[in-house]
């Protein structure tokens, strides 16, 4: 079973919410706990067990700020 996680450079994201709007996992989410230096919400990850390392948000990222890691279960 292919597991995934990201990592979301706040540092480069702006909020621009690509990455909430095409994720069909749910996994990520606009958080008002974390404001750029702009004020808008960044991208914050959600529901970790649902990731599938799909890299959708990664692509569409216009920022680069998102990493994808995949896990493969051997056992
Ligand atoms: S697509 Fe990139 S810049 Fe836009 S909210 Fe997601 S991580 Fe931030
Ligand atoms: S890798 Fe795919 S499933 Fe995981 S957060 Fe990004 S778009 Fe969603």
């Amino acid at each position: 079973m292919v597991k995934g996680e990201i990592s979301i450079n706040e540092a480069l994201c702006k909020g621009c919410g690509l990455c909430v709007y095409h994720c069909s996992r749910g996994c990520i989410t606009l958080s008002a706990e974390k404001l750029s230096p702009s004020g808008m919400p960044l991208a914050s990850f959600i529901n970790a067990e649902k990731c599938t390392a799909c890299c959708v948000c990664a692509w569409l990222c216009p920022d680069f700020a998102i990493e994808v890691y995949k896990y493969t279960d051997v056992s």
